[in-house]
């Protein structure tokens, strides 16, 4: 089994890196994607905490932003997590949440939903990449809604007027940057129209002249319809398909394992980063 997109408590996944490879092993997994959101800071951990023949694809899933304000992510895998032009743009995009989240806690208390900085702080872990679940999870502590799921559907979804932007690259640029610190880059459910306004099938050719090696079909956001369409895309490109769960602990419903990407396929995507980076031993 392969799953190459999953979370930890270094973003907004609710299991440490140990406790996800542990689940990854009890579920079969022979290769493991870990891709928490604009960070590498939870790759020592997980190298530490591997064992037996489970392999990892240590990754980072980049939060990016179309020209046309588009939320967009894009998966980098098998990159150099020294290359120092990835490093300042993820630390870069980190760096933009702090005041997007007072930003955030601000409208919402105008709004009479109270809440503050530091409870959303209270709610993260230590060297998390801070992000909406971590408000969603104060909002939960606060009695303001029962769940992360009912914090996006009601207050902090992507079209909600509590929603704020942070600072991130457009597509083609985290491309490119995969692409130059030697990695595969895999567009993220690119179709999955329930989080807001997603790309077209007119981006793809754009894409791919940045470097675009695969794109993410089977996930449980995108619907039967889609992961067609996707497939034709991908076909006419010459894209690698992916499948995954994006795993996030308890933060989600999706449970490790639940897609999978084909053995072949991976092996195509492995064969395009500029050396072998799959940790093996
Ligand atoms: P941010 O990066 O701060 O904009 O937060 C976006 C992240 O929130 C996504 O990458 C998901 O991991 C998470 N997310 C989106 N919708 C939901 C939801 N309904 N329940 C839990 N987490 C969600
Ligand atoms: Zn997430
Ligand atoms: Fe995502
Ligand atoms: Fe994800």
């Amino acid at each position: 089994m392969i799953d190459l997109h999953t979370h930890t408590t270094n973003s907004d996944g609710t299991d440490s890196p140990h406790a996800l490879i542990n689940k990854a092993l009890s579920a079969g997994i022979k290769v493991l994607g870990v891709t928490d959101h604009d960070t590498t800071s939870g790759w020592e951990d997980a190298i530490r905490a591997r064992r037996a023949d489970l392999h990892l694809a240590l990754g980072a899933e980049i939060s990016c932003l179309t020209d046309d304000g588009v939320a967009v992510h894009m998966l980098g895998l098998l990159f150099d997590g020294q290359n120092s032009q990835m490093q300042i743009m993820l630390e870069e995009s980190r760096d933009s949440r702090l005041p997007r989240m007072r930003k955030m806690t601000e409208l919402l208390t105008a709004d009479g939903i109270d809440i503050s900085l530091d409870e959303v702080f209270a709610a993260m872990p230590e060297g998390a990449t801070l992000g909406r679940p971590h408000l969603a999870d104060a909002l939960v502590a606060k009695g303001h809604v029962a769940s992360r799921d009912e914090a996006f559907a009601d207050l902090l979804h992507n079209g909600s007027k509590y929603y704020v932007t942070h600072l991130a690259p457009t597509p083609e640029d985290a491309i490119r940057t995969i692409r130059s610190a030697g990695g595969v880059a895999v567009i993220a459910h690119p179709f999955a129209t329930r989080r807001g306004q997603t790309l077209s099938a007119m981006s793809f050719p754009s894409l791919i002249e940045a470097g675009l090696n695969g794109v993410e079909v089977d996930h449980r956001d995108h619907s039967q319809d889609e992961r067609q369409q996707l497939r034709g895309i991908a076909g006419d490109l010459g894209l690698v398909i992916t499948g995954a769960s994006d795993y996030h602990g308890t933060g989600k419903l999706n449970s490790i394992g639940e897609n999978q990407t084909d053995p072949a396929e991976w092996e195509r995507l492995e064969s395009m980063a500029d050396a072998r980076r799959v940790v093996t031993e």
